[in-house]
């Protein structure tokens, strides 16, 4: 985004609030939002209300006013710009021509091209009974509400004994880097800083935001400190044994980076000494014999830089609507069968992470959904009933995931998922296919990472 386009969104948004304070004793935002028009779009056909201007959320808001450009679709953002987590792994990696406005883009562009309305504000509350989301900035009606905020970090629960300013220090200091804001840009400056030494990455258990970031993240770090002569290893201390695209990171690993990158299992942290810059954690070993008891090894190591991710779970967001989530430690939108409407209550969708399904949590996911949700949305708008158009219940590559895993030449790896209609949720079924050299990784899929992601950011933007 150039100072200009910043300059032009946050006059809309002064607007906006100017134009919300002068609203007589109401808190409401009710057709005051910032309109693709200007700055005040009229109430026009039902009023959707979208929370989070993610990948999901931008989706399902641009597909909407596709369908119906009558519908008066408004999406609440707390963000003013939005960046990009997925190829930012390639931002620590300083690939050829990779840098910061690569991953931040102007809301402003989304709004004039697309037509939908935005509130740059925080939401703070849902009240289903009468209709209407809390924000920072007033309450804002609607008829129909998508839940599109992504995710939220769990220190709390993985490190119970840790106080608040703790975690604020650790937040800091060792930041997670997996959602979109100035966290990606401070792990950055970290990198370009360090000594020699060692950098960390933890890899939490559960369900969390993409799971090959954290692998794709320890190659494009590995290839930075190569080619900046950087001494030091990759350590990835994995809270289990799982590592998404396995073989095809393990090959990787050890044909580009010999023991630069280092793979540990099974390791719980226990502390952070960020005076010392000193990781404690336990790392199980399982016995080669059945009958025999895990041993349990307390460890420690230096850092240099450390990227702590804690473990994830959905956004707040999903708490204040109220709504059935399930009991494992993530807290997923329980949805109405194979759709993206909630279980609990029709006039509420969710798409993106948080969304029940077993689907992989990608931004390409959350695209696929946005799409899907939109179509629903505009069916039951328009008093049309919907059924997903699949093909013996099976939709081909729903998700394809791409991780960048070398530099110079540039190399990348692939995942695609097949998503089947067949039980109670929408599942998932991945592939991670070789090139015709027998290798997973190839010059082929790094130019298809780049184009696939360039070809994202203009379908949003
Ligand atoms: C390092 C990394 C690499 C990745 N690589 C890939 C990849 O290569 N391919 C791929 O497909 N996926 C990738 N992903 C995953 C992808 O980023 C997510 O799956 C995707 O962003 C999910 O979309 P979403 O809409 O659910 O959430 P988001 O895109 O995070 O959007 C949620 C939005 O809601 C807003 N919000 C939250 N709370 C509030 C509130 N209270 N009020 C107002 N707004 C709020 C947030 O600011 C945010 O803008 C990667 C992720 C990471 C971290």
């Amino acid at each position: 985004m150039n100072r200009r386009d910043m300059l032009k969104y946050s006059m809309l948004s002064i607007a906006a609030a100017t134009t919300l304070n002068a609203s007589e004793g109401s808190t409401s935002v009710q057709s005051q939002t910032v309109g693709a028009s200007g700055v005040s779009s009229a109430k026009k056909g039902p009023k959707i209300v979208i929370i989070g201007g993610g990948w999901g959320g931008l989706t399902v808001a641009k597909n909407l006013k596709k369908k119906d450009k009558n519908f008066d679709v408004l999406v609440i953002e707390k963000n003013n710009m939005f960046m990009s987590c997925p190829f930012s792994n390639t931002y620590l990696g300083k690939l050829e021509g990779v840098n910061l406005g690569t991953f931040i883009h102007d809301y402003n562009k989304a709004v004039l091209s697309n037509g939908y309305s935005m509130l740059n504000a925080t939401v703070t509350g849902i009240d289903r009974g009468k209709k209407v989301v809390h924000t920072s900035s007033g309450d804002v009606p609607y008829d129909v509400l998508v839940l599109a905020p992504g995710i939220d970090y769990n220190y709390e629960g993985q490190f119970p004994n840790w106080s608040k300013e703790k975690i604020a220090e650790i937040k800091n200091l060792a930041p997670a880097a997996l959602i979109p804001g100035s966290e990606h840009i401070a792990l950055e400056r970290m990198l370009a800083d360090m000594d020699d030494g060692d950098v960390v990455i933890t890899k939490p258990a559960g369900k969390y935001r993409c799971p090959p970031a954290p692998f794709e993240r320890a190659c494009m770090i590995a290839a930075y400190m190569k080619k900046e002569g950087i001494n030091g290893k990759v350590i990835i201390l994995n809270e289990n044994d799982k590592i998404a695209k396995g073989k095809a990171f393990k090959e990787a690993w050890k044909e580009l980076y010999g023991d630069k990158i280092v793979h540990l299992e099974n390791c719980k942290i226990t502390d952070v000494d960020t005076k010392n810059k000193t990781i404690h954690f336990e790392q199980t070993i399982k016995p080669k014999d059945e009958m025999d008891d895990p041993k349990v090894i307390k460890k420690s190591h230096k850092y240099e830089v450390l990227n702590l991710i804690p473990h994830n779970k959905a956004n707040s967001v999903v708490e204040m609507a109220g709504i059935e989530t399930t009991k494992d430690g993530f807290g997923k939108v329980v949805m109405n069968g194979c759709s993206f409407q909630t279980k609990t209550d029709p006039n509420i969708y969710a798409v993106g992470d948080v969304v029940g399904h077993a689907i992989p949590p990608s931004g390409q996911t959350a695209i696929w959904a946005g799409k899907q949700c939109a179509e629903e949305i505009a069916h039951k708008l328009h008093g049309k009933s919907y059924t997903l158009p699949v093909k013996n219940q099976t939709v081909k590559a729903g998700n394809v995931c791409y991780s960048m895993v070398g530099d110079k030449p540039e190399e990348g790896i692939m995942v695609t998922h097949d998503f089947s209609w067949t039980g109670e949720i929408i599942k998932a079924k991945g592939n991670v296919p070789k090139g015709p050299n027998g290798k997973f990784r190839s010059a082929k899929i790094a130019k298809a990472t780049r184009n696939w992601y360039d070809g994202a950011m203009r379908d949003l933007f």
